[in-house]
């Protein structure tokens, strides 16, 4: 039988660096995701959210339990292949937007292409397709101190798409951004789920953030404390 999309089962992290006693990060999380899911991830401060994002993203490996992505034990990667799989099937947005200053925007939307190993004119051909699809093709070769902080956002959504991800890894995005930008940040994802099928898992402290995901995880001391999908009120 094929695999979820993503299953991790009893899955536990324990930082090496924390002091003796210290409860795990994570502690026998067990979940799946599967492709075209639109998952909020909430809880408070030090609730594990981060470190779930970054096992989830490759970025970390877990001290117990499994991962399983598309079937896959993703434990047995080297280190070389996890970065591999972390280019093909992930895209990573941030809440600072990590844009690189001194390039324009298409070229910041190119760069993960480097690495997949596309020719520059084929970069650049779909690295402004892809701000088409942001709706900042016009705003291919400003450099992103010239953009606002949601059109920042945006070129840093773009890129993120760049390799065709599977999966897009979103650590609150709309934290640095007002509410009128949040929520057309918030209908670019949800369009973009919608229209391409593409995975979201957004880490929010916001409620009104997580309204427009289609389930919510919440974590409390490294544990789900919830799971279900978003009920959405009708609005008077
Ligand atoms: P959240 O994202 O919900 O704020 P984190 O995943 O960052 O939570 O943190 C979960 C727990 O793990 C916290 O107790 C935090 O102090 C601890 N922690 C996070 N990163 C590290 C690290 N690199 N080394 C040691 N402890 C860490």
């Amino acid at each position: 039988m094929a695999g979820r999309f993503i299953e991790v089962e009893g899955l536990g992290k324990q930082y090496e660096s924390a002091a003796p006693d210290t409860p795990p990060a994570l502690d026998a999380v067990t979940l799946a995701i599967d492709q075209g899911e639109f998952v909020a991830v909430m809880g408070p401060s030090g609730s594990g959210k981060s470190t779930f994002m970054n096992v989830i993203g490759l970025l970390d490996a877990p001290t117990a339990g499994a991962y399983r992505l598309e079937g896959q034990d993703v434990a047995g990667l080297t280190t070389d292949e996890a970065a591999h799989v972390r280019n093909r099937v992930f895209g990573f947005v941030f809440q600072g937007f990590n844009l690189l200053k001194r390039i324009s925007a298409a070229e910041n939307v190119a760069l993960p292409m480097v690495y997949a190993g596309l020719g520059g004119a084929e970069r650049r051909r779909r690295a402004i397709e892809l701000l088409d699809q942001v709706g900042l093709a016009k705003y291919a070769d400003s450099q992103p101190n010239r953009l606002s902080g949601g059109q920042q956002q945006r070129v840093a959504i773009a890129r993120a798409l760049a390799n065709r991800p599977r999966l897009i890894l979103a650590d609150e995005p709309t934290g640095n951004l007002d509410t009128a930008t949040s929520d057309e940040i918030m209908t670019l994802f949800t369009q973009l789920n919608r229209d391409t099928g593409v995975t979201i898992l957004l880490v929010t402290h916001e409620n009104d953030i997580a309204n427009y995901a289609k389930r919510l995880i919440r974590f409390k001391d490294g544990h789900v404390v919830h799971d279900g999908p978003v009920v959405h009120e009708a609005h008077a």
